[in-house]
């Protein structure tokens, strides 16, 4: 069984939700589906297919316009949230330490966070890749999250790029994750693979050691793109 979770960002409608729900129950898989799209549509009814926010609140109620706490994702019937995905770090200079205190908020709700790390581009060339993955890691992931977290590696230069490191460089970076995380007493975390999943190359990435599914971004958004990458593996 491997993780195929969307990640709509702020694309799609409603409907476009609907039509997506509806075209993935005739899909016959093992795999857990995951959709996170935009807030205004997590209140759908999604039949088998789990919902998931794109972003939380680090604060838990108040006066923080705009913003949205985990508890209120939670009640929408939402199972999961991502966290640290390379757009907030961008445009929202988020850093690892709020990337954990927004990791922290979704457990205290029970919601699993899918915590984002990955190197950017100019990491990538001056060496640093596997020492970001690292302290990426080691400062987004809380240290007693237990099995209720998911972490996600995504290559933020090769995020809707149409690029993707090589397989090697896919199993390096995921046996650095698995690796840290049991250094962080956390076992049985899955770990996802995302950045330019297509269906061409889903089931080469899947059967890396230690890639426990994918995170798709683009290629969420239709099913004729989403679902051959749902049943390219068992
Ligand atoms: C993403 O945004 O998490 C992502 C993986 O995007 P894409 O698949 O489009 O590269």
């Amino acid at each position: 069984m491997k993780f195929i979770a969307g990640n709509w960002k702020m694309n799609g409608t409603r409907n476009a939700l609907k039509n997506m729900v509806g075209a993935l129950k005739n899909v016959d898989t093992e795999n857990t589906i995951i959709l996170c799209v935009p807030y205004t549509m997590l209140c759908i009814d999604s039949g088998g297919v789990a919902l998931g926010a794109q972003d939380v609140s680090v604060h838990e109620k108040g006066a923080y316009t705009g913003e949205v706490s985990a508890t209120m994702i939670a009640e929408t019937g939402a199972k999961y949230v991502i966290v640290g995905h390379s757009e907030r770090r961008q445009y929202h200079e988020e850093t690892n330490s709020i990337v954990r205190q927004k990791a922290v908020m979704a457990l205290n709700a029970g919601l699993t966070p899918i915590i984002c790390v990955g190197e950017t581009m100019e990491e990538k060339q001056a060496g640093k890749t596997m020492s970001i993955i690292e302290s990426g890691v080691r400062e987004s992931v809380p240290n007693d999250a237990g099995h209720n977290i998911i972490v996600a590696y995504e290559p933020r230069w090769a995020i809707g790029a149409g690029l993707t490191p090589t397989e090697a460089e896919i199993a390096e970076a995921h046996k650095l994750i698995a690796d840290t995380l049991i250094g962080m007493g956390l076992t049985e975390i899955p770990v996802l693979y995302g950045a330019s999943v297509k269906a061409d190359n889903a089931a080469d990435i899947m059967s890396i050691p230690n890639v426990d599914g994918v995170l798709v971004g683009g290629a969420s958004l239709k099913s004729d793109d989403f679902i051959p990458i749902i049943t390219s593996v068992k």
